[in-house]
């Protein structure tokens, strides 16, 4: 239990080191490793990144400003930002069929021990180029349901935390965030960076944040508008596990996040290794559990939630990592500066969730479900 002002150390290993044999990163694209990242997909990114044209994407109007103090984070993430009178979509180069990085942190520490860890220094430098780029963070539970209320002309971004590492959140004994871990500085970075969302989905364990049952600390992330979600009990290779253990290792995790905050309602899960159970679709659903997302642990921008190629069940993700360094070109960092130099390929939003706009050209890529919703131009 943190007791003091500095950030609590826990010693574990690496959760997302990669069991022997395994490797979750694009490299083993061509192979069955890599669940999930069809080729067509691949194949699609490639061509995509491979357009030439450079467009310059117009921002949103700037939105009201927001009081500084303790009650931003409570009420930020469930603001509307969309403007009263919707821009043109055109305008905008609106795109919300383009992709969507999702960004995955596990440790936020001074001393980083492998190319999992963060410092300090290095997210929140993140977060000032998320921020001078256009990106507004959503919730996964939201991205995957399709809720991406952001403003015109801005791109969704989705942070992810995964293993309940003290380091991303602690409650110090004043009941505030511990300063340094990702929640602070978040909390921070947003006071000064209005257009910014201190919004971002925790993927636990058992031992959430070393707070036994996450009995102080998840209640305060769902009452501060942080999203909570299953990184299952124990942290199991599901693949190793039978059906009946898989189930357990799920639901029994999904129940004690409820049990730690009655307001709980968890609906995606983050499956330790990016590996799956078997069959694959009780990631999803099982005793005890029914869920809309299940994201891989590598290596590329996500489908919009609105495309016939987002998969609910191999969402993959970005590892949060600078431009150099073990296959740092699948990182962040290379990954951003891709999207930054191929606009259109990325979600640029339209300002009212109420419609999905995207160019004419890319009309038969929409899911069948979302077609009510469609606004080509
Ligand atoms: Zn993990």
């Amino acid at each position: 239990m943190p007791s003091s002002g500095h950030i609590p150390r826990i010693n574990r290993v690496i959760r997302e080191s990669i069991p022997s044999g395994y490797t979750p990163l694009p490299s083993c694209y061509a192979g069955r490793t890599l669940e999930g990242v069809t080729p067509k997909l691949a194949s699609l990114v490639a061509v995509l990144f491979l357009l030439t044209a450079c467009t310059t994407v117009v921002e949103g109007r700037p939105h009201e400003q927001r009081d500084d103090g303790q009650e931003w984070a409570a009420f930020a993430p469930l603001r509307s930002s969309a403007p009263a009178v919707p821009a043109e979509p055109a305008s905008v180069r609106a795109n919300e069929l383009g992709r969507v990085p999702v960004l995955m942190y596990h440790r936020i520490v001074p001393e980083t021990e492998s190319v999992y860890d963060r410092t300090p220094e290095d997210f929140r430098a993140e977060l000032e180029r998320l921020d001078r780029e256009g990106y507004v963070p959503v919730s996964a539970a939201d991205f995957t349901a399709g809720r991406i209320d952001i403003p015109a002309g801005k791109h969704p971004v989705v942070l992810t935390f995964d293993d309940g590492d003290p380091s991303q959140f602690a409650l110090g004994p004043d009941g505030n965030p511990v300063p340094g871990t990702a929640v602070a500085i978040m909390l921070d970075f947003a006071r000064s960076h209005p257009q910014f969302r201190p919004v971002a989905t925790f993927y636990v364990n058992a031992e959430a944040f070393g707070d036994p049952g996450g009995a102080r600390t998840i209640p305060w992330l769902l009452a501060n508008g942080f999203d909570v979600g299953n990184h299952t009990k124990t942290h199991a290779n599901l693949r190793e596990a039978d059906e009946e253990t898989a189930q357990a290792e799920i639901g029994e995790l999904d129940a004690l996040i409820r049990r730690a905050a009655p307001q709980a309602n968890p609906t995606t899960i983050a499956l330790p290794f990016g590996i799956h159970p078997r069959p694959k679709e009780l990631a999803l659903q099982g005793n005890g559990y029914r869920y809309q997302g299940a994201f891989l642990v590598g290596s590329n921008p996500s489908a919009s939630p609105f495309t016939a190629d987002f998969d609910p069940l191999n969402i993959p993700r970005i590892r949060s990592q600078g431009a150099t360094g073990e296959e740092a070109e699948y990182g962040s960092a290379v990954w951003l500066d891709k999207l930054a130099q191929n606009a259109e390929s990325r979600y640029t939003s339209d300002g009212d969730p109420a419609r999905i706009s995207y160019p004419k050209s890319d009309t038969d890529e929409v899911a069948a479900k979302f077609r009510d919703k469609v606004n080509p131009y």
